[in-house]
């Protein structure tokens, strides 16, 4: 009897973690131009281990990014793919707007002007528009405005996608796609080889932390970007993730955890973990996640310049 409960304790840590990734800034993000063709090969190589494999995964679309660039089918073409792939899509508003400096009326304008084309593939598919998720993760400088904002998306049939396991691999991926078009070849290998031991350090800090701030390790939402370094690490970052005992679940899943039923007071103009937001509201003292590297912060900057 003994015997058996020791395999099962020892059997059930494998399995026992869950996480949702989800990939913003569709069709892509900001580490490189909007060359439809380098967007479609990108978008192929992103996407083939999802469909391989058959992880879930949602994309979040801006349905203006690439609009002075793309073709009028272009969008249609790259967010099919991800369809295709068996992937979900959600809206990230059309133009990628801040709520702290932007009308609460003005953003909501945004938001429904990047629903038609989003609406109109999946219902060939038989699916709906589910998920929105806030560009930045700024939902709202003051409560009345969050409030406000989520009764606005209740109306409109919105679930939030909240994000726990935030992170800067949009830092990573722009000195990346920088270095790699200017031939800095040194630059583009370092940030490369340091960007998947960063997401295990990301990794390691939530799970701690959501154990101290809601009392067991949460089905964890993932966020990651568009770019072309995801597209080639992707699968020795799902390695990582199994490595690590991740199963891999939808969105609808993860928000099935009462983690994310925690009360959330939290208004202001920081965009970050949910995870944060539950420890401020319960007023638990302030603890940050692990920051890039020095080099990819300084090369990051160098670059905005
Ligand atoms: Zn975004």
């Amino acid at each position: 009897m003994t015997f058996r409960i020791l395999l099962f304790a020892l059997a059930l840590p494998l399995s026992a973690r869950e996480v949702a990734i989800t990939i913003d800034d569709l069709p892509r993000g900001g580490d490189g131009p909007c060359d439809a063709a380098e967007v479609k090969r990108i978008t192929a190589r992103l996407i083939e281990p999802f469909r391989r494999e058959k992880i879930p995964v949602i994309g979040f679309v801006n349905a203006g990014r690439c609009r002075e660039k793309f073709q009028p089918d272009d969008l249609r073409e790259v967010l099919a793919m991800w369809l295709e792939a068996g992937a979900d899509l959600g809206n990230h508003t059309f133009s990628h707007p801040s709520l702290n400096t932007t009308l609460l009326a003005e953003y909501q304008d945004d938001i429904l002007r990047g629903e038609p084309i989003l609406k109109d593939l999946l219902a060939a598919r038989e699916r709906k528009l589910r998920y929105f998720r806030h560009p930045f993760l700024h939902a709202g400088p003051a409560l009345e405005t969050r409030r406000a904002l989520e009764q606005w998306l209740q109306m409109h049939d919105y679930t939030v996608a909240p994000v726990t396991l935030d992170n800067s691999d949009w830092m990573f991926a722009e000195v990346y796609g920088r270095a790699k078009r200017s031939g800095n070849a040194e630059i583009a290998r370092r940030a490369r080889e340091a960007y998947l031991p960063y997401m295990e350090s990301i990794f390691d800090f939530f799970e701690k932390r959501s154990v101290e701030v809601a009392g067991h390790e949460v089905r964890q939402i993932l966020l990651i970007h568009a770019n072309e370094l995801n597209s080639e690490v992707m699968p020795k970052m799902l390695e990582l993730m199994k490595k690590r005992g991740y199963r891999f679940i939808s969105l609808e899943r993860a928000l099935e955890d009462p983690a994310y039923k925690l009360p959330d007071e939290y208004a202001g103009t920081g965009g970050f973990s949910w995870i944060h937001r539950w420890s401020k509201t319960k007023g638990m003292r302030p603890k940050g996640e692990p920051d890039e590297p020095a080099f990819i912060a300084e090369e990051y900057q160098r670059g905005r310049k």
